[in-house]
């Protein structure tokens, strides 16, 4: 224990972050007041929460998550008793073992490491209420629902943040945290003060669309590790099967924002499920044998990378100009940095940040030294995941424009462009039939080492190189997810209008 005074610690927001956040400070032995907006869930369960709560406040709350496990592991490491408050509301923990193809998941045999590789799975309506009403029973946490922050209290250079403001009422805090989400106020209200705050800034130029279905009494969801793959890259249309709690699923499409067809298209819950009849990968989810939508579809535009900068100047080579933007304010989650929600991996770094946070506040008591910490072990641990999203972003993008365009994708038209499809087809090719590869994979896709570390792992280089040596054409295969070509898709939707414009 640290020998600082405890804290008087404002949270804004009562979203995933801003719940993590709270119970890593209360941890530390801080007081801790959330503010936010949104009433608090209705009486009930997650059904109740998902159908009724009216959450405008995060816009996402119905869109489906995916927990990973760098955030399950700091819940399991942390607040072990929420595990089983999770299972006991039906959110299933999918490990390593469940990940495997059928044959491979025989003869498994477990490695230490492996238990760390392991994802939740619920709506986020159990998520949230489950985290909530664990927060709730915290001693030294008090969350005041339905009200909004309007302001914060703040004079200088930097801005030393004092409280917040809601409406005509102002209220003192030893230290603000940001957990206001991708909407967040606070720049605008610290730029008017002086505050200069760089912001990076890049649109994925794709929409998200959502359906939810429930599988009908004495029916069984498909098996995982089938031979379809559950979520995969058409190229001109992303698509992802994420089953849920008590026989809930979700199925999401992401569409290229140039492909205009197609866009109005997955806003139609009757051509969203003629496209996912279309898909090996989502076919048998949509039978109507099976399951039933709970939903239509729905959508999420405006899908950016956002990375917002409370600390100006540099640190180089000793000479150090480095001057945060506020001092005892704080911005975690979203409120800071954004990734795509595609990769599912905004909960994870934002239960990260909350617990980086609160170990700042242990272990400096000066406000300079903690913005700057704050700031330096955000760049340390959160830029390498968020450069690999944006580069997955950027890929994207050129893969989908290239499609429009008609161009052949598994044509290289230089070199280098060759070298980079033969490796990313034997790593993928590996990552099918060899396990150890498939390990590497999964701490990167789990958030438990930098992007792309596992390929420091010799074992694992000199398996890709084999595969490489063995040449394209048998590692292609690997890569490929099945389902119709662009313009099959197009002709899907066009056979479904003219069905239904018949009728
Ligand atoms: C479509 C979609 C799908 C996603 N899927 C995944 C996924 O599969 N896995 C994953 O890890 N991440 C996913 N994400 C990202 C994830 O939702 C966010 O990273 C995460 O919710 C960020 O948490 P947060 O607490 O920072 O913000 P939020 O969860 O957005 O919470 C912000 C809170 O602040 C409140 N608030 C805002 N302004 C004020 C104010 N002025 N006063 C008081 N309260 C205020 C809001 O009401 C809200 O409760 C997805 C995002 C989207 C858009």
């Amino acid at each position: 224990m640290s020998n600082i005074a405890p804290l008087n610690i404002a949270i804004v927001g009562a979203g995933i972050c801003g719940l993590g956040a709270s119970l890593a400070l209360a941890r530390k032995g801080h007081k801790v007041t959330i503010f936010e907006r949104d009433v608090p869930p209705p009486p009930g369960g997650a059904d109740e929460a998902f159908f009724d709560w009216d959450r405008k406040g995060a816009g996402q709350f119905r869109h489906p998550h995916a927990f990973l496990g760098l955030m399950c592991n700091i819940l399991r490491d942390n607040y072990p008793e929420l595990l089983t408050d999770f299972e006991a509301a039906g959110a299933r923990r999918v490990g390593f073992e469940l990940m495997l193809p059928p044959e491979m998941a025989a003869n498994y045999v477990p490695e230490p490491g492996d238990e760390d590789l392991w994802v939740l799975m619920c709506r986020r309506a159990v998520m949230e209420t489950v985290l909530r009403a664990y927060t709730e029973r915290q001693g030294n946490i008090t969350i005041k629902s339905g009200q909004t922050v309007t302001g914060l209290i703040g004079e200088g250079t930097p801005v030393n943040v004092t409280g917040l403001q809601l409406g005509d009422e102002e209220v003192s805090f030893d230290i603000v945290v940001d957990c206001s989400g991708r909407t967040t106020k606070f720049p605008g209200w610290l730029r008017y003060r002086g505050a200069v705050i760089e912001v990076e800034d890049d649109d994925a130029e794709i929409v998200y669309f959502t359906r939810h279905y429930k599988v009908k009494p004495g029916q069984v969801e498909p098996a995982p590790g089938g031979k379809e793959r559950g979520a995969g890259d058409l190229g001109y249309l992303k698509y992802g099967v994420f089953p849920g709690e008590n026989g809930h699923f979700a199925i999401i499409l992401c569409v290229p924002t140039p492909e205009v067809a197609l866009r109005k298209a997955v806003n139609d819950p009757v051509q969203f499920d003629a496209i996912c009849h279309a898909i090996p990968g989502t076919r048998d989810w949509v039978d109507p044998d099976l399951a039933e939508p709970t939903t239509d579809s729905f959508g999420f535009g405006d899908i950016r990378a956002v990375w917002r900068h409370y600390v100006n100047g540099e640190d180089v080579e000793g000479w150090d100009s480095r001057v945060p933007v506020a001092t005892n304010f704080f911005a975690i989650g979203d409120a800071a940095v954004r990734t795509n929600p595609l990769y599912g991996r905004g909960c994870s770094t934002g239960m990260l940040h909350a617990h980086i946070l609160a170990d700042i506040l242990e272990e400096e008591a000066d406000p300079i030294q903690r913005a700057l910490i704050l700031d330096q072990r955000t760049e340390d641990q959160l830029r390498p995941i968020f450069k690999a999203s944006l580069d997955e972003d950027r890929a994207g993008i050129k893969r989908s424009a290239a499609l429009m365009n008609g161009e052949d994708l598994a044509r290289p038209h230089s070199l280098k462009a060759w070298f980079a499809m033969s490796f990313g087809d034997a790593m993928a090719g590996a990552a099918l039939s060899e396990i150890h590869v498939i390990r590497g994979f999964m701490r990167t896709f789990h958030l438990l080492e930098k992007p792309g570390d596992f390929l420091k792992d010799k074992r694992i280089r000199n398996t890709i190189l084999r595969y490489m040596l063995r040449g394209r054409s048998r590692n292609a295969s690997a890569r490929i997810v099945n389902g119709p070509d662009r313009a099959g898709m197009l002709a899907v939707i066009a056979d479904e209008g003219i069905k239904r414009a018949a009728e």
